[in-house]
């Protein structure tokens, strides 16, 4: 189960892009994946929720599993 503290979800919670991580502020009463990324279009997460724990997750997996793909 999980619980959602109402009071965090509105106000001052930001959706984030996936893609190029701009992150937006959340509009209240639209879920930040009805949202598009501003620079590339593509659906937001809201921050904090669990896709983008999720999707933080794997960011930090490829990372480890390719050191090799670090700029510079
Ligand atoms: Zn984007």
């Amino acid at each position: 189960m999980t619980v959602q503290r109402k009071h965090e979800m509105g106000a001052g919670s930001r959706c984030v892009c996936p893609k190029c991580g701009v992150s937006i502020a959340h509009r209240d009463g639209v879920p930040c994946q009805e949202e598009r990324c501003p620079a590339c279009g593509a659906k937001l997460l809201r921050e904090g929720s669990e896709h983008h724990r999720l999707f933080l997750e794997k960011q930090t997996r490829k990372r480890q599993q390719r050191p090799d793909t670090s700029e510079k």
